[in-house]
């Protein structure tokens, strides 16, 4: 198998990666925290990860890809303080928490439609999985790294030695970052909660009994349990965008690793932010927050230009945000579209020195901004129609960007009989005719080529 290059948070360095078991990669990435609608920011990072699932694909890997959906137990601080977000939700609508979960996880689902990502293998809720949550933390209760305070049940990070491994951060960094959220009970700043009591006196929308008293799980603790339960022995690479490495990728390894003795996954991958100009973090809790509905779909722009827009920047770089990028994004993937388009729709081989320079660009570290200019490469070359189209439409399964449909375009009755029409008269070398029936064409907004293939009539 080729070799594939990773970034690996856990080293900082690129790693050659090599799967636990040979030819199989398992694959965990967090899910949204579905209380609202996701927003681009969100979405770059779903795009990443499906752009590495697609050349672990395109490589010959099969991939067991998990993905959560956090339905409960994600709080507004990231340290276990302040409200939960979906009960947050569920307030701001006038509906319950399972409602804005439902309607959130669909609306999230169709998003990932609209861009083309691969949907997981397995999709796993927070809520479907409290016994196995409340199961692990009674083996971390067992072995000693939990105690109890007047809010909940939390994980003594001075008990795991390598608790700054991910972050690479000297601890009392991360104990600084932490003390933001004050809890005068917890033993250091950065022991976080598995369990949290229901308050005294309050009946939560979603609460459950437990050994310690009825509450929620914390926030970290579903993607271990979940991730484990699903992918047993195959914890090759996790994901998630940077903002996870200090906090839940950090707990999520010193809970699981705790309680198993064993090394929890090997890569850990990191995607960049997508800021708006001035370098802000695009945040569900800011007035910052586009979703693909308002910014694509409402406006009757292909979702699919996003995508590409996220392609075109790597994705360990920020990307910086404006309405320039989805008008640049969205000319430079017509260009590409009608690129493709003249190659007509007969395939011939796909060609080997192109495919092992895209191969290359991708096998580094997903670098898809190379990937693209290598099409171009390809596009540009002195190569057949046929054997381009081919080549391009193969590296497309790592693209995703639709290049195969382009060439199934169906006309409408009406336009199928000009051009039946127009054949006809150009087989009888009728030129006055053929050219009549193509301005026609044109004004009912429709491009017409002539080549030494036929004729090809299609709407931009
Ligand atoms: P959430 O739904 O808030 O749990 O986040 C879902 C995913 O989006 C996580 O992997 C986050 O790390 C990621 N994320 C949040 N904000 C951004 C952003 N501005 N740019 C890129 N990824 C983000
Ligand atoms: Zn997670």
């Amino acid at each position: 198998m080729p070799i594939i290059k990773l970034y690996n948070t856990l080293t900082r360095k690129k790693e050659k990666f090599k799967p636990i078991k040979s030819g199989e990669v398992g694959i965990y990435t967090c899910g949204p925290t579905v209380y609202n609608y996701a927003h681009l920011g969100n979405l770059r990072t779903y795009i990443f990860e499906d752009i590495l699932k697609r050349v672990l694909l395109y490589n010959g890997y099969k991939v067991k890809h998990v993905m959560n959906i956090t339905d409960v137990g994600h709080l507004t601080g990231d340290m276990d303080m302040g409200e939960d977000k979906m009960e947050l939700g569920a307030k701001r609508e006038g509906k319950s928490a399972q409602e804005i979960a439902d309607f959130y996880t669909k609306a999230f689902k169709r998003d990932i439609k609209h861009l083309n990502i691969l949907e997981p293998d397995i999709w796993c809720k927070a809520t479907e999985h409290i016994k196995e949550q409340i199961e692990l933390i009674k083996t971390l209760e067992k072995k000693g790294y939990t105690y109890i305070t007047s809010d909940g049940v939390y994980f003594d990070t001075s008990k795991f030695k390598d608790y700054t491994k991910l972050s690479h951060l000297d601890l009392e960094t991360l104990k600084e970052g932490a003390r933001v959220e004050k809890n005068k009970e917890k033993r250091n700043p950065t022991d976080f909660a598995l369990w949290k009591f229901s308050p005294p006196g309050v009946k939560r929308q979603q609460e459950w009994s437990s050994p310690w008293g009825v509450g929620f799980p914390g926030w970290h603790i579903e993607c271990s349990a979940m991730s484990m339960k699903y992918l047993g022995d195959q914890l090759d690479i996790h994901c998630g965008a940077v903002d996870h490495i200090n906090i839940h990728h950090t707990n999520e390894i010193a809970q699981s690793e705790a309680a198993t003795g064993k090394k929890f996954f090997n890569y850990w991958l990191h995607g960049a932010f997508l800021n708006i100009a001035g370098g802000k973090k695009m945040a569900k809790s800011a007035d910052n927050f586009l979703t693909l509905e308002n910014a694509l779909i409402k406006k009757g722009i292909n979702p699919l230009v996003f995508r590409f827009a996220v392609l075109q920047v790597h994705y360990r770089k920020p990307m910086e945000y404006s309405k320039d990028t989805i008008k640049s994004a969205k000319n430079a993937l017509e260009h590409l579209y009608n690129q493709v388009r003249l190659l007509g729709n007969k395939r011939g081989k796909i060609i080997k020195e192109y495919k092992e320079k895209f191969l290359e660009a991708i096998n580094d570290d997903l670098n898809t901004p190379k990937a693209l200019a290598c099409s171009q490469e390809l596009l540009k070359s002195k190569l057949s129609h046929k054997d381009k189209l081919a080549t391009i439409l193969d590296f497309d399964k790592v693209f995703g960007l639709d290049l195969e449909k382009l060439q199934e375009q169906k006309l409408p009755p009406e336009i199928d009989r000009i051009v039946k029409e127009r054949k006809k008269a150009r087989e009888r070398k009728d030129w006055e005719k053929s050219d009549i029936l193509r301005a026609k064409l044109q004004s009912l907004g429709y491009v017409v080529e002539d080549s030494k293939d036929g004729m090809r009539v299609y709407k931009i």
